[in-house]
């Protein structure tokens, strides 16, 4: 059986090391913000290029109180992609503010950043970029947009964990960037957890208040916030992580290279980056016009694959108060027809990803 992601091989590589920070925190009792967070949060900082990073609940709260701490809400409308993750959208209501979805690229994947001014309004206060399957988005255009129209960025990083754009990490082009560390991701908890990222120092302290209670000291609270804090435990377990990241890094991007290199000559769409950005392949994805068929065929042969995401956010449920239509998105109506990801995971061997590959080809169309 080939799993989509395998948390268990990670999981046996470093077990003692995981087991043995969480005893410390429990024996330590700091259970509640403390020095295992601290640690965890000037680490992450440092690795991601970031000056300050505030550890929060999960990568949804981090969005919410990102916004929040911009002081976006009611009235306000946030420009994002609409292929994405329904978290993004959702903590853009959660605030009071509206999504205004702006279609994907035919070959990233990631917001046209062309349609990007012609979405902008006298309401538009934000830009969401969103940096879907580890694959950086066009993030040095779109800060130019911002400042041309003095519009706040929020970088959804959220599957994005050192990836560069032109060397800079990822994270650190916009005035505030979200993580998650949802289990699956290129950085995973044993459970929640997100990080808020920012390089101004008003700002960090701010988003300090926001996640914990609007605290400037243990019983004062200076503004109505809520708790979005991260657990220590989490923080232990995603320290001891944070170290072997570049080197799981390097090993999900040396499997992106050898699908890349297997499916070029196959005349099937495979994931295209921009040259000058480090993708981290959250997810590994190509294109194919008969999916049902090549996953059935997967599942046959113990293959496990995922389709990220089958239902353009413009098309959720939720969001049918915005009264949006296919022919407003046409690249990601089609595509989420047609894409299918992979498995991708650091420790995916060689052999496995041919193996993988093969049985694609067997029966795929392009
Ligand atoms: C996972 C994810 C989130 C939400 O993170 P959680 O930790 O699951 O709340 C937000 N945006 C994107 C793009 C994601 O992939």
């Amino acid at each position: 059986m080939i799993q989509f992601v395998d948390l268990d091989q990670q999981y046996q590589s470093i077990k003692t090391e995981v087991l043995s920070e969480i005893q410390k925190v429990i024996e330590s009792k700091e259970f509640i913000q403390g020095r295992f967070v601290e640690t965890f949060c000037k680490n992450f900082s440092e690795m991601q290029g970031v000056k300050y990073s505030v550890g929060c609940s999960n990568g949804t709260s981090a969005i919410t109180v990102a916004l929040r701490a911009l002081d976006i809400g009611l009235g306000d409308e946030v420009i994002t992609v609409n292929n994405s993750f329904f978290a993004t959208p959702e903590a853009i209501c959660e605030v009071g503010a509206t999504p205004v979805f702006v279609d994907c690229e035919e070959n990233t994947y990631q917001i046209n950043t062309a349609q990007i001014e012609s979405k902008i309004t006298s309401k538009t206060k934000a830009i969401i970029p969103v940096h879907l399957y580890g694959n950086p988005c066009n993030i040095e255009e779109i800060c130019k947009i911002a400042k041309k129209y003095n519009l706040k960025i929020i970088e959804d990083s959220a599957q994005a964990h050192l990836a560069t754009q032109n060397g800079k990490g990822i994270g650190s082009f916009g005035d505030i960037s979200t993580f998650s560390f949802y289990p699956g991701k290129n950085l995973g908890a044993y459970g929640d957890a997100g990080m808020i990222c920012c390089n101004d120092e008003k700002l960090y302290t701010r988003i300090k208040m926001l996640v914990d209670h609007g605290r400037t000291k243990k019983y004062e609270h200076e503004i109505l916030a809520g708790n979005f804090r991260m657990d220590a435990i989490q923080a232990a377990v995603l320290n001891v992580k944070l170290k072997y990241l570049p080197k799981w890094t390097e090993a999900r991007i040396k499997n992106a290279e050898l699908y890349d290199k297997l499916f070029t000559s196959s005349g099937l769409k495979f994931l295209q980056k921009y040259p000058s950005s480090k993708c981290v392949y959250h997810i590994y994805l190509i294109e194919v016009s008969n999916r049902d068929q090549v996953m059935k065929h997967l599942k046959e042969h113990k293959i496990s694959c995922g389709v990220h995401y089958p239902i353009p956010l413009h098309r959720q449920p939720a969001l049918n108060f915005l009264k949006l239509t296919d022919d407003q998105y046409p690249v990601s109506s089609s595509k989420c027809e047609r894409i299918l990801s992979l498995p991708m995971y650091p420790e995916l061997t060689q052999s496995e990803i041919q193996y993988i590959v093969s049985k694609v080809l067997e029966v795929a169309h392009p």
